[in-house]
């Protein structure tokens, strides 16, 4: 069957097959997605940087894919946008900082090397909030990207350029990273998909780090089976990431098609009216498909936010330590070192990223490490516990991805609690190491937009399967 769609409209299954029946070759599919880029870039600010065609890899994938065929990995010849702060040799990665606006990566993260071994291709770097912190790009030194579904409104963040770039078809699927929610929440404004996998599933060797013990990187694609695909190559244990777990953790436990579905109905009551609605919608969809509802209580998810934002700019200061205008990044010279110092950073790092280095050092200091990031350890161990007990009684559970859609620019830069709050449904994945995906659940009108808004599925770790099975339950694909 011949699709008479645009190229860069495909999914990664849907160019795999044309590329396979000949339909279109690598080099149509990636002229495609690059003219699409260089068409809507100026208006969105996806990417950051636009690569010139790697022509070798474009002949090597076209030849793969001729003399495997079907054999080919399904990744082969496919154009993908990769988050700034993912390392691909020789390209900068700068975190959409001006603190690394020079830094050229000197090796290839896990995660690229896997993707250049399977034969993808890569359009370019894609924006983000600095060091991946915010939730809207309005945090990126190089000004913010737009949301392909209303450009007077953000694609969500940190992974916002990913997301941007792939709904406005400027790529076929993009990477993120999540340390957060910076994967699922703009793949919900955006109307994608996108998954954090577990925590120790896919190695973080070559991410710049934000909170080492909550980042994962993931996909944001157009389709469940294309986040299963992605999924499929990046993962597994890497020596140069000691915290990833083998290879046999995802085996799911989670027997035949029909899913229980947890719902902390107390605690999703702040969401607006008709978000509400579309989640219940979907709910009473998947119960009539044969899955089952199951009333969940989880006291504790109340507190996930607060923990979050002690633990996450804790971790975040520590690993931004490095960028002292000596040892890496901007290098400002003052009259003292110490001025040194307080020149390269107030120079090099945003406002966002000065107020998490500030709070990640308070929270850590003498006098307070007690009462806040022991205390907020500790209740993450807590809420650990709970979602596991949760789990004794259904498979997954569901939220809706964020309490609205995507918002205005400038609605929440002067109250950074008003976007911290974007994150309340999405953190506890990475408190818990827990994976967790965004699927869309539909549109809501707002002024003269019609949005796309996402649900929310977590699960126990290592069972991104059951997450791909009720994913394709809500988009109607045939997966499984
Ligand atoms: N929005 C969250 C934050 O600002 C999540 C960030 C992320 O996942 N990288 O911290």
């Amino acid at each position: 069957m011949t699709s008479t769609k645009p190229l860069n409209e495909y999914s990664i299954t849907e160019a795999a097959r044309a590329l396979r029946a000949h339909e279109c070759t690598v080099r149509e599919l990636w002229d495609a997605c690059m003219t699409a880029a260089q068409a809507r870039n100026a208006e969105l600010n996806a990417y950051l940087e636009l690569f010139a065609p790697d022509e070798d890899a474009i002949t090597a994938a076209q030849k793969r894919i001729d003399t495997e065929g079907e054999a080919a990995p399904a990744l082969c010849g496919i154009p993908l946008a990769i988050k700034d702060n993912i390392l691909i040799k020789g390209q900068i990665a700068s975190a959409s900082s001006k603190m690394l606006a020079n830094y050229e990566a000197s090796y290839d993260a896990t995660v690229i090397e896997k993707l250049k071994a399977a034969g993808a291709l890569f359009l370019g770097r894609v924006n983000m909030d600095e060091f991946a912190m915010g939730s809207s790009t309005e945090h990126s030194a190089y000004g913010p990207s737009r949301n392909p579904h209303d450009p007077s409104r953000v694609p969500g963040g940190s992974s916002g350029g990913s997301a941007s770039a792939v709904a406005a078809n400027m790529a076929i699927a993009a990477l993120g990273t999540d340390t957060g929610g910076s994967i699922r929440q703009p793949a919900a404004h955006c109307g994608l998909v996108g998954l954090k996998p577990t925590y120790g599933a896919v190695s973080r060797y070559g991410a710049i780090a934000l909170g080492s013990s909550l980042d994962q990187i993931g996909p944001l694609t157009k389709t469940v089976a294309d986040t299963k695909v992605l999924f499929d190559t990046l993962r597994g244990q890497d020596e140069r990431d000691s915290t990833t777990t083998s290879e046999g953790f995802y085996a799911s436990r989670t027997q035949g098609n029909t899913l229980r579905i947890g719902v902390p109905r107390s605690f999703i009551e702040g969401v607006d009216a008709d978000v509400k609605t579309a989640f219940e919608e979907t709910l009473t969809r998947l119960e009539a498909a044969g899955h089952t509802l199951v009333d969940i209580e989880l006291p504790t998810s109340t507190y996930a936010l607060p923990v979050y934002y002690v633990i996450m700019p804790a971790e975040a200061s520590t690993n931004l330590s490095r960028y002292d205008g000596i040892r890496y990044g901007l290098a400002k010279r003052g009259a003292t070192l110490l001025d040194d110092y307080i020149e390269s950073k107030t120079e090099g790092f945003g406002s966002e990223t000065q107020r998490r280095i500030l709070l990640g050092t308070f929270v850590l200091s003498s006098g307070y490490i007690d009462a806040y990031y022991r205390k907020a350890e500790a209740a993450r161990n807590v809420l650990r516990a709970e979602y596991g007990t949760a789990f004794e009684s259904c498979d997954v559970i569901a939220f809706p991805t964020t309490p609205s859609p995507a918002f205005k620019f400038g609605e929440k830069t002067n109250d950074p609690v008003a976007m911290y709050l974007e994150d309340i449904f999405t953190v506890t994945a990475n408190l818990t190491g827990m994976p967790a995906i965004s699927v869309p659940m539909g549109m809501v009108k707002r002024e003269e937009s019609t949005l796309p808004i996402g649900i929310h599925f977590t699960a126990a770790h290592g069972e991104e399967e059951t997450l791909f099975k009720i994913g394709a339950a809500v988009t109607g694909e045939a997966l499984y």
